[in-house]
């Protein structure tokens, strides 16, 4: 293992990473007109990705330098074979207290049957078997039409997924007393009329559903985010005041409310009409290894190379540390009109949202 001396992860401006979202495919079952081009993302060969016990890897060094959470995510990240027995390895890890997932739920049902055999056909306690510690499910629309349409999938596929389909899924996982959040991305001529209904999700349910503004990166910069703050007065107007809710949910940059007659709350990640890159505890591994420190930088290190090269646990830490001491102090979103129009060349399914 790495010398336990090396310094935690203190980035220049102050801020401790303790937080990881590792991408685990760029590839996707659906494509979002935020996200993915039409046709999917270029084909790249098997060797181009980490492997898993690289990733395992690479997480236990981060884990010994600070890293506690880890978020797993993509493209989709249910889409790659053996994610279930990966997460069981990166819940194993000393220091990793919480292991989460951020999907679109279509292959959860697949993944859960999966994660049930990693954990010998039993639904024994989360911590211990292969299953997250929480779940992100994203869903833009509870309408099958328009479901279609942001998500690019075939209609049939949309009306036979939508909405029971998630819904049921998201029952089984409430049952199971397993921890879900719902994420919305609202876009101006998509899904206006979703965010009424997505919203009530989280009246009968003890789930927070989260409204999260469209981020100008790569396909996303053509379109129109709607802000969270006409959201919010979209929801006000149906449902009455949104009050800001005291107690703790998650450890991420939402701000949550609560709703008159709701068991669960309503989230808001405005990264654009909010900034909360003063808090930001976050360090980003994309599938093919590259480790970046912020999802609007240009800026990363090639930790495949370096695995590759059979660098040590040290070397890797080092170069870790090194990156770590180039995290900007802010995303640049807000200076692309002027500095690029064509929007961020990062890529969400890329980088993993
Ligand atoms: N496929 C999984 C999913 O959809 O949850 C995981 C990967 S996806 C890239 C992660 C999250 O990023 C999703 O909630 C998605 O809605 C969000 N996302 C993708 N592109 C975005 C953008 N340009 N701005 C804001 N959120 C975006
Ligand atoms: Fe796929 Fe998620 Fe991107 Fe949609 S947001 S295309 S589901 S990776």
């Amino acid at each position: 293992m790495i010398d336990p001396l090396i310094e935690p992860l203190i980035d220049p401006f102050g801020r401790t990473l303790d937080y990881l979202r590792v991408s685990i495919t760029d590839r996707c079952n659906l494509r979002c007109v935020y996200c993915m081009p039409p046709a999917g993302v270029e084909w790249k060969p098997h060797d181009s990705m980490l492997r898993f016990e690289e990733i395992i890897r690479l997480c236990g060094i981060m884990a010994a330098m600070g890293i506690r959470r880890v978020k797993v995510t993509g493209g989709e990240p249910l889409v790659r074979k053996g994610t279930a027995p990966f997460i069981r390895s990166l819940k194993a890890i000393r220091g990793i207290e919480q292991v989460t997932i951020t999907t679109n739920g279509l292959l959860l049902d697949t993944f859960l049957n999966e994660a049930g055999d990693a954990a010998q056909g039993e639904w024994i306690a989360a911590q211990q078997a292969a299953i997250p510690d929480a779940f992100n499910i994203s869903l833009d629309s509870l309408n099958p039409e328009r479901f279609a349409r942001i998500t690019r999938s075939p209609p049939e596929l949309s009306a036979e997924y939508m909405p029971q389909k998630i819904l049921s899924i998201i029952n089984d996982l409430l049952k199971k007393n397993i921890p879900l959040k719902i994420n919305c991305v609202p876009v101006r001529g998509f899904n206006e009329e979703d965010m009424v209904p997505i919203a009530a999700l989280a009246k009968d349910k003890k789930i927070a559903v989260r409204f999260i503004e469209l981020m100008p990166m790569g396909i996303a910069s053509a379109l129109k985010p709607i802000p969270n703050n006409e959201v919010a007065s979209i929801l006000e107007k149906q449902f009455g005041p949104l009050t800001p809710f005291a107690g703790k949910l998650g450890n991420g940059p939402a701000r949550y409310y609560t709703l008159k007659g709701f068991l669960g709350n309503i989230g808001f990640i405005s990264p654009l009409s909010h900034n909360f890159c003063e808090s930001c505890n976050r360090l980003r591994l994309s599938s093919g290894g590259i480790l970046q420190p912020c999802l609007s930088s240009d800026i990363g290190t090639d930790l495949r190379l370096l695995l590759r090269g059979n660098a040590s646990d040290a070397e890797l830490a080092n170069a870790i540390m090194e990156l770590v001491l180039q995290k900007p102090r802010s995303h640049t979103f807000l200076d692309l009109p002027a500095a690029a129009p064509a929007g961020l060349k990062n890529s969400m399914y890329r980088i993993g949202g």
